[in-house]
């Protein structure tokens, strides 16, 4: 894909793209209170809701009104070990190199139901994780490096851009990158913004406060992982990114069928066989995301306690399921095609990382 090319029609085409991305972002936010079923329940809160409106960019559209609710409780269990120090790699493919953009004692973990990935405004697709926080809270820089951005109007590219989805956000190009990539990181949405262009700052360092900026309903941090470029189609699974809970691990899935397509925005059920704790997580959907060099997944569920899971998903017409240990700080990964089902084997040795510049050593005769 020609991701930095654009055409002359690009402005056109992007009005029209920020207005359904609005959509997408608002959607983002509203989550929490709703169960992990297939419907989010979109419902009219007259104290807390928000509107959010076509500002008359794109008249052929018409103006459309959008009530979303404001984000409710935190879901499930409310403690997480400390993390892992960063950076955290247990198998040399691993990159758990990022802190949580918020601190240990808040919820410092995506939201289930706002996922990378995930569609909640067809076509447009989730590009960051949202991790629910209060108003106010500090957001701190997930790893070291230098602001490049700190301003509203970071998806329009026009600083001041009170319009702009993102709201007031912060992009960090990190002191580090990946496979000769350079590693960015952004986060959405602040109701303050405590850094500036240039400043260098160290993880851990409060860089703004949780807001509700932009199209959003409610307080919560998005952030992104940007890989390559500092761009909206440059993002990858911040779930692969952030170092665990000590003690916990992350499932990580290739779901296709016999042909080997992979399956989109299937309902995938992971339970705990102690706890009975269940988690629903979808298969990605169709569109601008991105799938980790080495895994090339396209589910990821993070922040799992160390135990033996069961997986279970309807494929066409009928339950699968198998079994997969989590350990501590790794990753565990499947695959699944239809005819031979399950396959718990690693991925093979990388061949395929992206724009690799130091040739791989020759094999040992
Ligand atoms: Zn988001």
């Amino acid at each position: 894909m020609t991701k930095h090319s654009f055409s002359m029609d690009f402005e056109k085409t992007m009005k029209i793209f920020l207005l359904l991305l609005a959509l997408l972002l608002s959607a983002c936010s509203m989550n929490i209170g709703v169960s992990a079923t297939q419907t989010p329940v979109i419902q009219m809160d007259n104290s807390s809701s928000t509107l959010v409106q076509n500002d008359g960019a794109t008249p052929t559209l018409g103006p459309f009104q959008f009530y979303l609710p404001t984000p409710g409780a935190a879901p499930v269990s409310g403690w997480r070990p400390p993390l892992y120090p960063i950076p955290w790699a247990v198998s040399p493919y691993d990159h758990f190199y990022f802190a949580r953009p918020i601190a240990a004692d808040q919820v410092n973990w995506p939201l289930a139901d706002y996922r990378y990935g995930g569609i909640f405004t067809p076509p447009f697709i989730h590009t960051g994780v949202d991790i629910d926080a209060p108003y106010g809270a500090p957001i701190l820089a997930a790893g070291p490096g230098t602001i490049i951005w700190a301003n509203w109007g970071l998806l329009t590219e026009a600083p001041g851009n009170h319009d702009d989805p993102y709201g007031q956000a912060v992009v960090i190009r990190m002191d580090f990158g990946f496979e000769d990539q350079q590693l960015y990181t952004v986060y959405a949405h602040m109701s303050k913004i405590i850094a500036i262009v240039g400043q260098h700052v160290k993880t851990g360092d409060v860089i703004g406060l949780v807001g509700s900026t932009g199209h959003t309903t409610g307080p919560h941090v998005h952030f992104e992982v940007r890989l390559g470029y500092n761009s909206f189609y440059d993002t990858y699974n911040p779930e692969l990114w952030m170092a665990p809970p000590q003690g916990w691990g992350v499932l990580v899935g290739n779901i296709g069928d016999d042909s080997g397509m992979t399956l989109q925005q299937l309902e995938v059920y992971v339970t705990n066989t102690v706890t009975n704790d269940s988690h629903m997580v979808k298969t990605y959907g169709p569109g601008p995301v991105n799938h980790d060099p080495y895994y090339d997944e396209n589910l990821v569920l993070s922040d799992l306690p160390a135990g033996l899971y069961k997986v279970n998903f309807n494929y066409e017409g009928r339950e699968v399921q198998d079994w997969m240990r989590i350990y501590p700080g790794q990753v565990t990964y499947f695959t699944y095609r239809g005819t031979p089902g399950f396959n718990l084997a690693p991925p093979p040795a990388p061949t395929k990382y992206v724009l690799p510049i130091t040739p791989p050593p020759l094999p040992n005769p």
